[in-house]
């Protein structure tokens, strides 16, 4: 009898023990595959479609023309915003190789050059405006309610970018309150003026901190963009800190296709962390990976806001070695890139900030 006894209590506890388990588990997938196989989702961001701009981050109307075709051409589909808000709630699947394309700050370029070449291609696309760039008019090169509403009717969704393109990442836990309005006020503006319901934020420059994360939370953010690289895996998305591959002016049709194409990087360690703040000028910058059984490195990248950095790797570690002497306070955006020999490019993005 006792022993009976015994065994029920242990079951009860096995029972309980595995229910905490899963009832603790945030991922919505499990994949018993290789990293590198687990189906993932690319997130573009750009900034200003024109001919000639002064930017480096304005690409030109043809090339922007090619993305789309290329993206058509290989199989990619295009996914709206709300498809995409629906499969981070665990609503709703998403097609194969799925791509969202975003726009940050709300240049007027945004509505005549982009919006009718996404058109033509029957594709939906999301802005991130801050408020000052929606005063009807009254900023300079800034987008009217009308033409944003325009915008909507095209398949755009107009999501937040905070008041005054504000860098998160300055704003200590003493100034809360400021980084709060940042982002509720440019949340309210949009809601107010078109109507819609707000629940994306960019952070302007891709900078934030793990409070600034907290705080896009409670101000009523269900995901935050970044300007890290590197796809999003199925596995591990983290609605707080999506990752989009940034296009620039330098980039050809060939590094537009290595960042849809790239496959995502298994990185154990980074020194500093994904968003971690120092209070120094590290030397060097270090990434402890793992890459797919026999894959061996052919060739390392790094880059920091897209100016190329030396790094190395050591094999016997399997370690990337960033040399980071040159680089200075403020908040970093870091890409590896591994060329592998399998012909793959792994990449990998996250960014940290030097007070
Ligand atoms: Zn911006």
């Amino acid at each position: 009898m006792r022993r009976n006894w015994q065994i029920k209590l242990l079951a009860i506890a096995l029972l309980f023990s595995l229910l905490l388990v899963t009832g603790c588990t945030k991922q919505v997938f499990k994949f018993d595959i290789p990293e590198s196989e687990i189906p993932t989702i690319t997130v573009l961001a750009y900034h200003r479609i024109l001919d000639g701009g002064p930017s480096f981050i304005d690409v030109s109307t043809s090339m922007f023309d090619n993305h789309l075709t290329w993206l058509e051409q290989n199989g990619y589909n295009v996914i709206s915003y709300d498809k995409f808000i629906d499969f981070l709630d665990g609503k709703g699947n998403l097609p194969e190789k799925p791509v969202l394309i975003t726009f940050d700050d709300g240049y007027k370029e945004t509505y005549t050059n982009a919006m009718p070449i996404l058109a033509k291609h029957e594709m939906p696309a999301v802005l991130f405006i801050y408020s000052n760039r929606m005063k009807d008019y009254s900023f300079d090169g800034g987008l009217s309610v009308t033409e944003l509403r325009e915008m909507q009717r095209k398949g755009w969704s107009i999501q937040a970018h905070t008041v005054t393109h504000a860098d998160l990442s300055l704003f200590s836990p003493h100034a809360k309150a400021s980084a709060m309005y940042e982002m509720a006020q440019n949340k309210k503006d949009i809601e107010s003026k078109l109507g819609t319901e707000v629940t994306g934020l960019a952070y302007p420059y891709g900078a934030y901190t793990p409070e600034v994360e907290q705080w896009a939370q409670e101000a009523g953010f269900k995901a935050a963009f970044l300007i890290e690289e590197g796809p999003n895996t199925y596995d591990d998305i983290h609605p707080y800190r999506i990752k989009r591959h940034m296009l620039y002016q330098k980039d050809t049709l060939e590094d537009f296709a290595r960042k849809v194409t790239s496959s995502p990087l298994q990185v154990i360690r980074t020194v500093p962390e994904q968003a971690q703040v120092i209070d120094y000028r590290p030397a060097t910058v270090i990434a402890d990976v793992v890459l797919p059984e026999g894959v061996k490195v052919v060739k390392v990248y790094a880059d920091i806001e897209s100016e190329d950095l030396s790094a190395r790797f050591d094999a016997e570690k399997q370690r990337v070695i960033v040399d980071t002497a040159s680089v200075g306070r403020g908040h970093h955006n870091m890409t590896i890139k591994l060329l592998g020999s399998d012909g793959r490019t792994y990449v990998y993005g996250w960014s940290y900030v030097i007070q």
